[in-house]
């Protein structure tokens, strides 16, 4: 195991953000994975999970079973670590000008065909490893001029090149769920079947520019662009969700932890057997035809049904009391599937997004994630 603490560009003089990075196995020697914890930093049982994977890690790298490259990022975003305003913790978007520390990563697609352009050829793996080095660079020459988008840059340089990208977050109230790529859905689901998914959300983009996608999307769009030469898509990335904000209930991390290896096991990156694969718990359903329960009003939110349930078309999801005249509006859900994660506070304002159903029926386009 090595550990790098890498500088950040700092804020203000006398403070300097750093990040940690700790690393595992051999690069070149077989699959390159790279996995970070919290990006949105109050999503802390991603923390939990990342400590008990550096735990075991370590073993493993001690006893030669790393078998490719693991590099880890254990609290992926020391910048949102510290916001605190009022007391009150806030690590979804920089406080210094809005934007969230998940969205609008450089989409390195434009610079990484330009590179490759005329000397792709007929080896599939030659070609990989030509993409992979010319994603490389365009990721070190992004430029950083502040905090967060050398933050950015540096998740993005340690992950462009890794052949799977296990990105760890959670909602505010939730079920485990994942978001991937639609043409790696078989992947999602292996993943999701050691986890014990219970919603996969499938989108060929998302919108915004969120780091799974930075990963893996260059790789989808060189395909299109670059159609006479054989290029696999070479970089299988995800968002793991890890339930809700506030599930750090004891052995649940370990539990985590210990899925996550296994699928490591799985795909060669670690030696050893992986044991038979779980059932999975879910299908994949397209991220367009999530159904998001939307607050029409202002209101105290009374929630009739919890994560993990099955809604039928037509039931009552929640209730939203009106302060001034008690009278309840009731919020149905017009999708069948999986209440896979609900809004943290109870109270509403007009719009605000109360709870997600995984159903397979709406057709949404644009911006397809929450803000
Ligand atoms: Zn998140």
């Amino acid at each position: 195991m090595r550990e790098e603490l890498l500088p950040l560009v700092g804020a203000t003089p006398g403070l300097q953000p750093v990040l940690k990075v700790l690393r595992y196995g051999r690069a070149g020697a077989g699959p390159k994975v790279a996995i970070q914890a919290a990006l949105h930093a109050d999503e802390v049982p991603a923390l939990l999970v990342a400590r008990e994977l550096a735990r075991e890690l370590r073993t493993l790298d001690a006893a030669g079973a790393v078998l490719g490259e693991i590099v880890l990022v254990p609290y992926a975003n020391p910048l949102g670590l510290a916001q605190q305003v009022m007391e009150l913790h806030h690590g979804r978007f920089d406080l210094r000008d809005g934007v969230n520390f998940n969205r609008q990563f450089a989409d390195l697609t434009e610079a990484a065909s330009a590179s490759v352009q005329g000397r792709l050829g007929d080896d599939a793996m030659a070609n990989v490893a030509l993409v992979r080095a010319a994603l490389r660079t365009a990721a070190t020459a992004l430029p950083a001029r502040s905090p967060a988008q050398d933050l950015k840059r540096r998740l993005l340089a340690l992950a462009i090149d890794a052949d799977i990208v296990l990105d760890l977050h959670c909602d505010n109230e939730a079920s485990l769920h994942l978001y991937g790529l639609t043409p790696q859905a078989d992947l999602c689901i292996e993943l999701g079947a050691h986890l014990g998914a219970r919603a996969i959300l499938l989108a060929t983009e998302s919108g915004d520019g969120p780091f799974d996608e930075a990963c893996s999307r260059p790789w989808f769009e060189l395909q299109r662009r670059h159609p006479g030469h054989p290029l696999p898509l070479a970089c299988f990335s995800t968002t793991v969700e890890l339930r809700g904000q506030a599930d750090t209930q004891p052995g649940q991390a370990s539990t985590d932890a210990a899925a996550l290896l296994a699928f490591l096991r799985r795909r060669g990156v670690l030696a050893g057997d992986a044991g038979p694969l779980p059932a999975p718990l879910c299908e994949p359903t397209p991220l367009a035809a999530s159904e998001p329960i939307n607050a029409p009003a202002a209101g105290v939110v009374v929630f009739h049904r919890s994560v993990g349930e099955t809604i039928a078309a037509g039931e009552l999801v929640a209730e939203l009391v009106d302060v001034d005249s008690g009278a309840a509006h009731a919020l149905h859900a017009q999708s069948s599937g999986v209440l896979y994660a609900r809004a943290a506070t109870r109270w509403a304002l007009p719009g605000d997004r109360l709870a997600k159903i995984a159903g397979t029926t709406l057709v949404r386009t644009g911006k397809l994630l929450s803000p």
